[in-house]
């Protein structure tokens, strides 16, 4: 892995939250001022690809992922007021349902998306 790409990886595991490029940009220019908008595409390009990251097209924003070393879909809960994105990992149970579905019916699926957006506990219990 290249430098730029693992600082973004770096970057993006310390927040532990979504994030958006232009902040992973703004980010990644405090350690390396050259860095350009291209290193940073180029970087989210490469570890969506290796699955090291998720993208939540919801809210436009990218997230590490914690068990990297599985190819996985997973639904996400979205909090709202904290912007916390936590994982579901469910062993994939929820991205077969929509397979079978999607099959019964003649759907060629090509990407799977699922967000779920709402309040998270901790935020719900300080409400
Ligand atoms: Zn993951
Ligand atoms: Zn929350």
């Amino acid at each position: 892995m290249t430098a730029p790409r693992r600082e973004v990886l770096e970057l993006l595991a310390q927040q532990g939250q979504p994030v958006k490029a232009y902040e992973l940009l703004e980010l990644l220019r405090r350690r390396r001022a050259s860095a350009a908008p291209p290193t940073v595409y180029r970087a989210l390009d490469f570890l969506l690809r290796h699955g090291f990251i998720h993208r939540l097209d919801s809210i436009n924003a990218f997230v590490a992922c914690h068990h990297p070393q599985r190819a996985h879909q997973v639904p996400f809960l979205i909090c709202e007021r904290c912007q916390q994105a936590e994982e579901v990992c469910d062993d994939g149970r929820v991205a077969r349902l929509i397979e079978a579905e999607a099959q019964r019916r003649g759907f060629a699926p090509r990407a799977q998306t699922l967000e779920v957006h709402g309040l998270c506990a901790r935020c719900r219990n300080a409400a």
